[in-house]
């Protein structure tokens, strides 16, 4: 998070010059500014064509589509008009004899004119661009130089023009430096160069600048501090240098979710946003302390859970980075994905698991009960089809305290080492598409004398054949017990 911006929308004119002034910036610097989703539609129904007989539209179409086989970014074409002059939302394009009302300056080709909007993170997103092509100027449709002879001598290529402006509506600024069609001049550059290319790929592909984990529920431990990756990497660009860990998961069906990030040191923040980071939540509660809390009630999806801290000192007690504890409940009314599989030897499967841990038989699954709750923990293994009908086992692990103990035969979970060998089986058998592990019924923890515990469980299973490898899932199926 960076200190609040005031402006909810702005907006900014760019235009591409004949001649220009000297300039002075850092190859491909990018403001950070985007459109969400990296895809926009621009209203493209020009009048007229070119001295050689392309349709101005032709050429304007041809520059999108440049973008578009180029870059991430996708531009769609409608072939209606819109005034570029209307502030109306939709993306337009047309010649005029001045810019919405203001005289051109002096050898501008172009203007475009684009409106943002704020976003929690980063520089605010583009939400509307507008180019207006300068009436006055000679236009035609040409390859090469741009200083020509014969029939098009004189002319200004329009489709460079288009391709420049266009750049300006993805987000790009000028470039000074490198050979670009984003020069602020026009040149005899009459295609994409590898700097325009690269500019969009930086601008629309922050998420890969940026490590994301899986999400555990339960309790996780993690700090940040330096060399993590900043606001700044995620939205590639911007001012923002806060340090942020990116948290992926999924849900197969609606779940209310409960996040906390306990610091007694760093400056707290959560925020929520889908998997292509379209940002849906933030933790708005200032409490006295450094720590933050965020409730939501997702639908099914993928989603990514941001845990970030400030870039310059909010709080006398609170710092910009440092350990945080993350501590995620949620609450169902089916069993839970539990994430990508994985396996000990690092055999591939298509296998998926599943699993739930339920109070009232089935209503609804959580990971938070209390010690009086009677527990019931089922997960659901959907073997790899290659393994099915063969002879293997199932294995049931639960994590308390870093301590591993596995299920044995006898329904007791046994304490082992870190590396178990040979590893306890609950269940010899041949294995069947779909298999369903009753891992403890009717458990009431306080009967056990249990009041307060973290387990992480974990299922898996092998093949008799390959008795050293197991296979098993990624996120670990969580229950914490609390008073
Ligand atoms: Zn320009």
């Amino acid at each position: 998070m960076s200190h609040f911006s005031t402006k909810t929308i702005s907006f900014s004119m760019i235009g591409l010059l004949i001649t220009s002034a000297a300039q002075t910036a850092d190859a491909f610097e990018l403001s950070g500014s985007k459109w969400f989703g990296a895809e926009t539609v621009i209203y493209v129904d020009m009048e007229g064509q070119s001295g050689t007989g392309i349709l101005w539209n032709t050429a304007f179409i041809a520059a999108m589509d440049d973008w578009t086989n180029a870059t991430p970014f996708t531009f769609a074409v409608n072939e209606a008009h819109r005034d570029p002059c209307t502030n109306d939302g939709l993306n337009g394009v047309d010649f005029a004899e001045d810019f919405c009302g203001t005289e051109f300056g002096n050898n501008t080709l172009a203007v475009t004119v684009r409106r943002f909007r704020n976003t929690l993170l980063g520089a605010p997103d583009i939400v509307q661009a507008d180019i207006v092509v300068n009436a006055a100027e000679a236009f035609d449709v040409f390859d090469g130089n741009l200083v020509q002879f014969g029939p098009t001598f004189g002319k200004i290529d329009f489709r460079r023009t288009a391709l420049h402006e266009l750049g300006h509506v993805l987000g790009l600024e000028h470039e000074n430096i490198k050979a670009a069609i984003m020069a602020p001049k026009i040149s005899n550059l009459d295609r994409l160069q590898a700097d325009d290319i690269a500019a969009v790929v930086a601008l629309y592909s922050g998420l890969d600048n940026c490590a994301i984990k899986d999400l555990n529920f339960g309790l996780t431990n993690a700090a940040l501090d330096t060399g993590d990756c900043t606001v700044q990497d995620l939205t590639a660009g911007g001012e923002d240098t806060s340090f942020i860990d990116i948290y992926r998961f999924e849900l197969s069906n609606t779940t209310e979710l409960e996040f906390s990030m306990t610091s007694l040191t760093l400056e707290s923040v959560l925020l929520l946003a889908s998997a292509d980071l379209n940002y849906l939540d933030v933790d708005s509660v200032i409490n006295d302390d450094c720590s933050s809390t965020l409730d939501a009630t997702l639908p099914p999806g993928s989603y990514l859970l941001l845990a970030n801290t400030y870039d310059e000192p909010i709080k006398e007690a609170c710092q910009t980075s440092g350990a945080y504890q993350l501590n995620v409940a949620f609450l169902s009314d089916s069993p839970q994905a539990l994430g990508n599989n994985s396996s000990l030897q690092g055999g591939l499967s298509s296998a998926q698991f599943s699993g739930g841990i339920t109070a009232n038989n089935g209503v609804s699954f959580g990971n938070r009960f209390t010690p009086d709750d009677s527990l019931d923990i089922t997960a659901t293994i959907t073997v790899d089809p290659n393994h099915v009908g063969q002879a293997g086992f199932l294995v049931v692990a639960a994590v308390v305290d870093g301590q591993i103990l596995l299920l044995n035969e006898q329904g007791a979970f046994i304490e082992v080492g870190t590396n178990p060998d040979p590893i306890i089986r609950a269940v010899n058998k041949t294995l069947e598409a779909s298999e369903t592990l009753d891992i403890v019924s009717d458990l009431v923890p306080a009967e056990l004398g249990i009041n307060s515990i973290t387990v992480d469980f974990v299922i898996g299973y092998g093949l008799a054949s390959d008795p050293a490898e197991i296979y098993f899932h990624q996120v670990p199926l969580n229950l914490i017990v609390a008073p």
